[in-house]
């Protein structure tokens, strides 16, 4: 509970009481961390560099329709697929007149109803015109698969923060392999790929997350094995849970918008295309027999 309450907000904190002068004179980000395992950052390295930036074009005009087939989370009319924590009804605002819901700081995250295991999710979000803060501070929100596994988004328009934790970043894990964002205000889009951990039985992991990224129609993640769920200054780890979960967006105490959110489960085939799959009956959503797979191809 602390790390997802604290996510990505320890920093203003940190850097005036902890990140050396020196430090700060560099960049954003912690010398401190823990090593991340197969890969020669720290979590949040202020030396790790940060992507080079791509001007996306512009934003769309008009709201794209869903395809046919996606289950549509938020089209700007109804916070029905929506909830908090104890199945509290949302309390975010309402704006119409843009289809769009937007944070009421301190009502907290919010959660579908909705589970999901392996899915392709579109949302659009803006960050506020109106630039206040800085680093992590600055148009803060996330949305985590499963509750747990967060792909962030920041303001990171011109707007210095350490790498795995701007706008498009596997938090704490990996950088987006460029910065596709646009200005505050502006409407941008996420095209997610998520591919949900594994489990044994045992609660061994024997598949890890995958995801895939478009930006504003860039690409910046391509099929990357996620190291667990989001841990804010810790390492990622992976724990078992269900085959299926909640998609959560964050109140982060920034006024973001969101709006045109709509998911299509996926059947990827990868629970039961095994010679031995009856043997396992009812239980094929464990992948249990996917253990070849082992811990993909993207570790480091
Ligand atoms: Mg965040």
């Amino acid at each position: 509970m602390f790390n997802r309450l604290s996510s990505n907000c320890a920093l203003m904190i940190t850097s005036v009481f902890i990140v050396s002068p020196a430090a700060l004179a560099q960049g954003v980000g912690y010398d401190d961390g823990p090593q991340i395992p197969h890969q020669q950052w720290r979590v949040h390295d202020i030396n790790r560099p940060n992507p080079p930036v791509v001007d996306p074009g512009p934003a769309p005009t008009t709201i794209a329709q869903p395809p046919s087939d996606a289950i549509v989370l938020f089209d700007g009319t109804s916070f029905d697929a929506w909830r908090h924590g104890g199945e509290k009804a949302a309390q975010w605002t309402m704006l119409h007149d843009q289809h769009a819901m937007q944070v009421k700081p301190g009502t907290g995250d919010l959660w579908s109803r909705e589970q999901f295991g392996d899915v392709q999710l579109h949302l659009e979000w803006a960050t506020p015109a109106k630039v206040e803060s800085q680093s992590q501070g600055r148009g803060n929100s996330g949305v985590f698969f499963f509750g747990r596994y967060e792909i962030q988004i920041l303001d990171s328009y011109q707007n210095k923060t350490y790498a795995d934790g701007q706008a498009g970043a596997l938090y704490g894990q990996y950088p987006p392999m460029v910065n596709a964002c646009r200005a505050p205000g502006e409407w941008q889009t996420y095209d997610i790929f998520f591919e949900a951990p594994r489990f044994n039985d045992d609660g061994d992991l024997v598949r890890p997350a995958y995801v895939t990224l478009i930006h504003n129609g860039v690409l910046v993640h391509n099929h990357v094995a996620m190291l667990g769920a989001t841990q804010h200054r810790a390492v990622a780890s992976y724990s078992a849970h269900d085959a299926t979960g909640p998609i959560k967006l964050q109140d982060h105490g920034n006024t973001m918008r969101f709006r045109n959110i709509w998911a299509r489960p996926l059947d990827l085939g990868i629970d039961h295309d095994h010679d031995n799959d009856e043997h396992h009956g009812e239980h094929h959503e464990h992948g249990d027999n996917d253990s070849h797979h082992g811990d993909g191809g993207q570790g480091g």
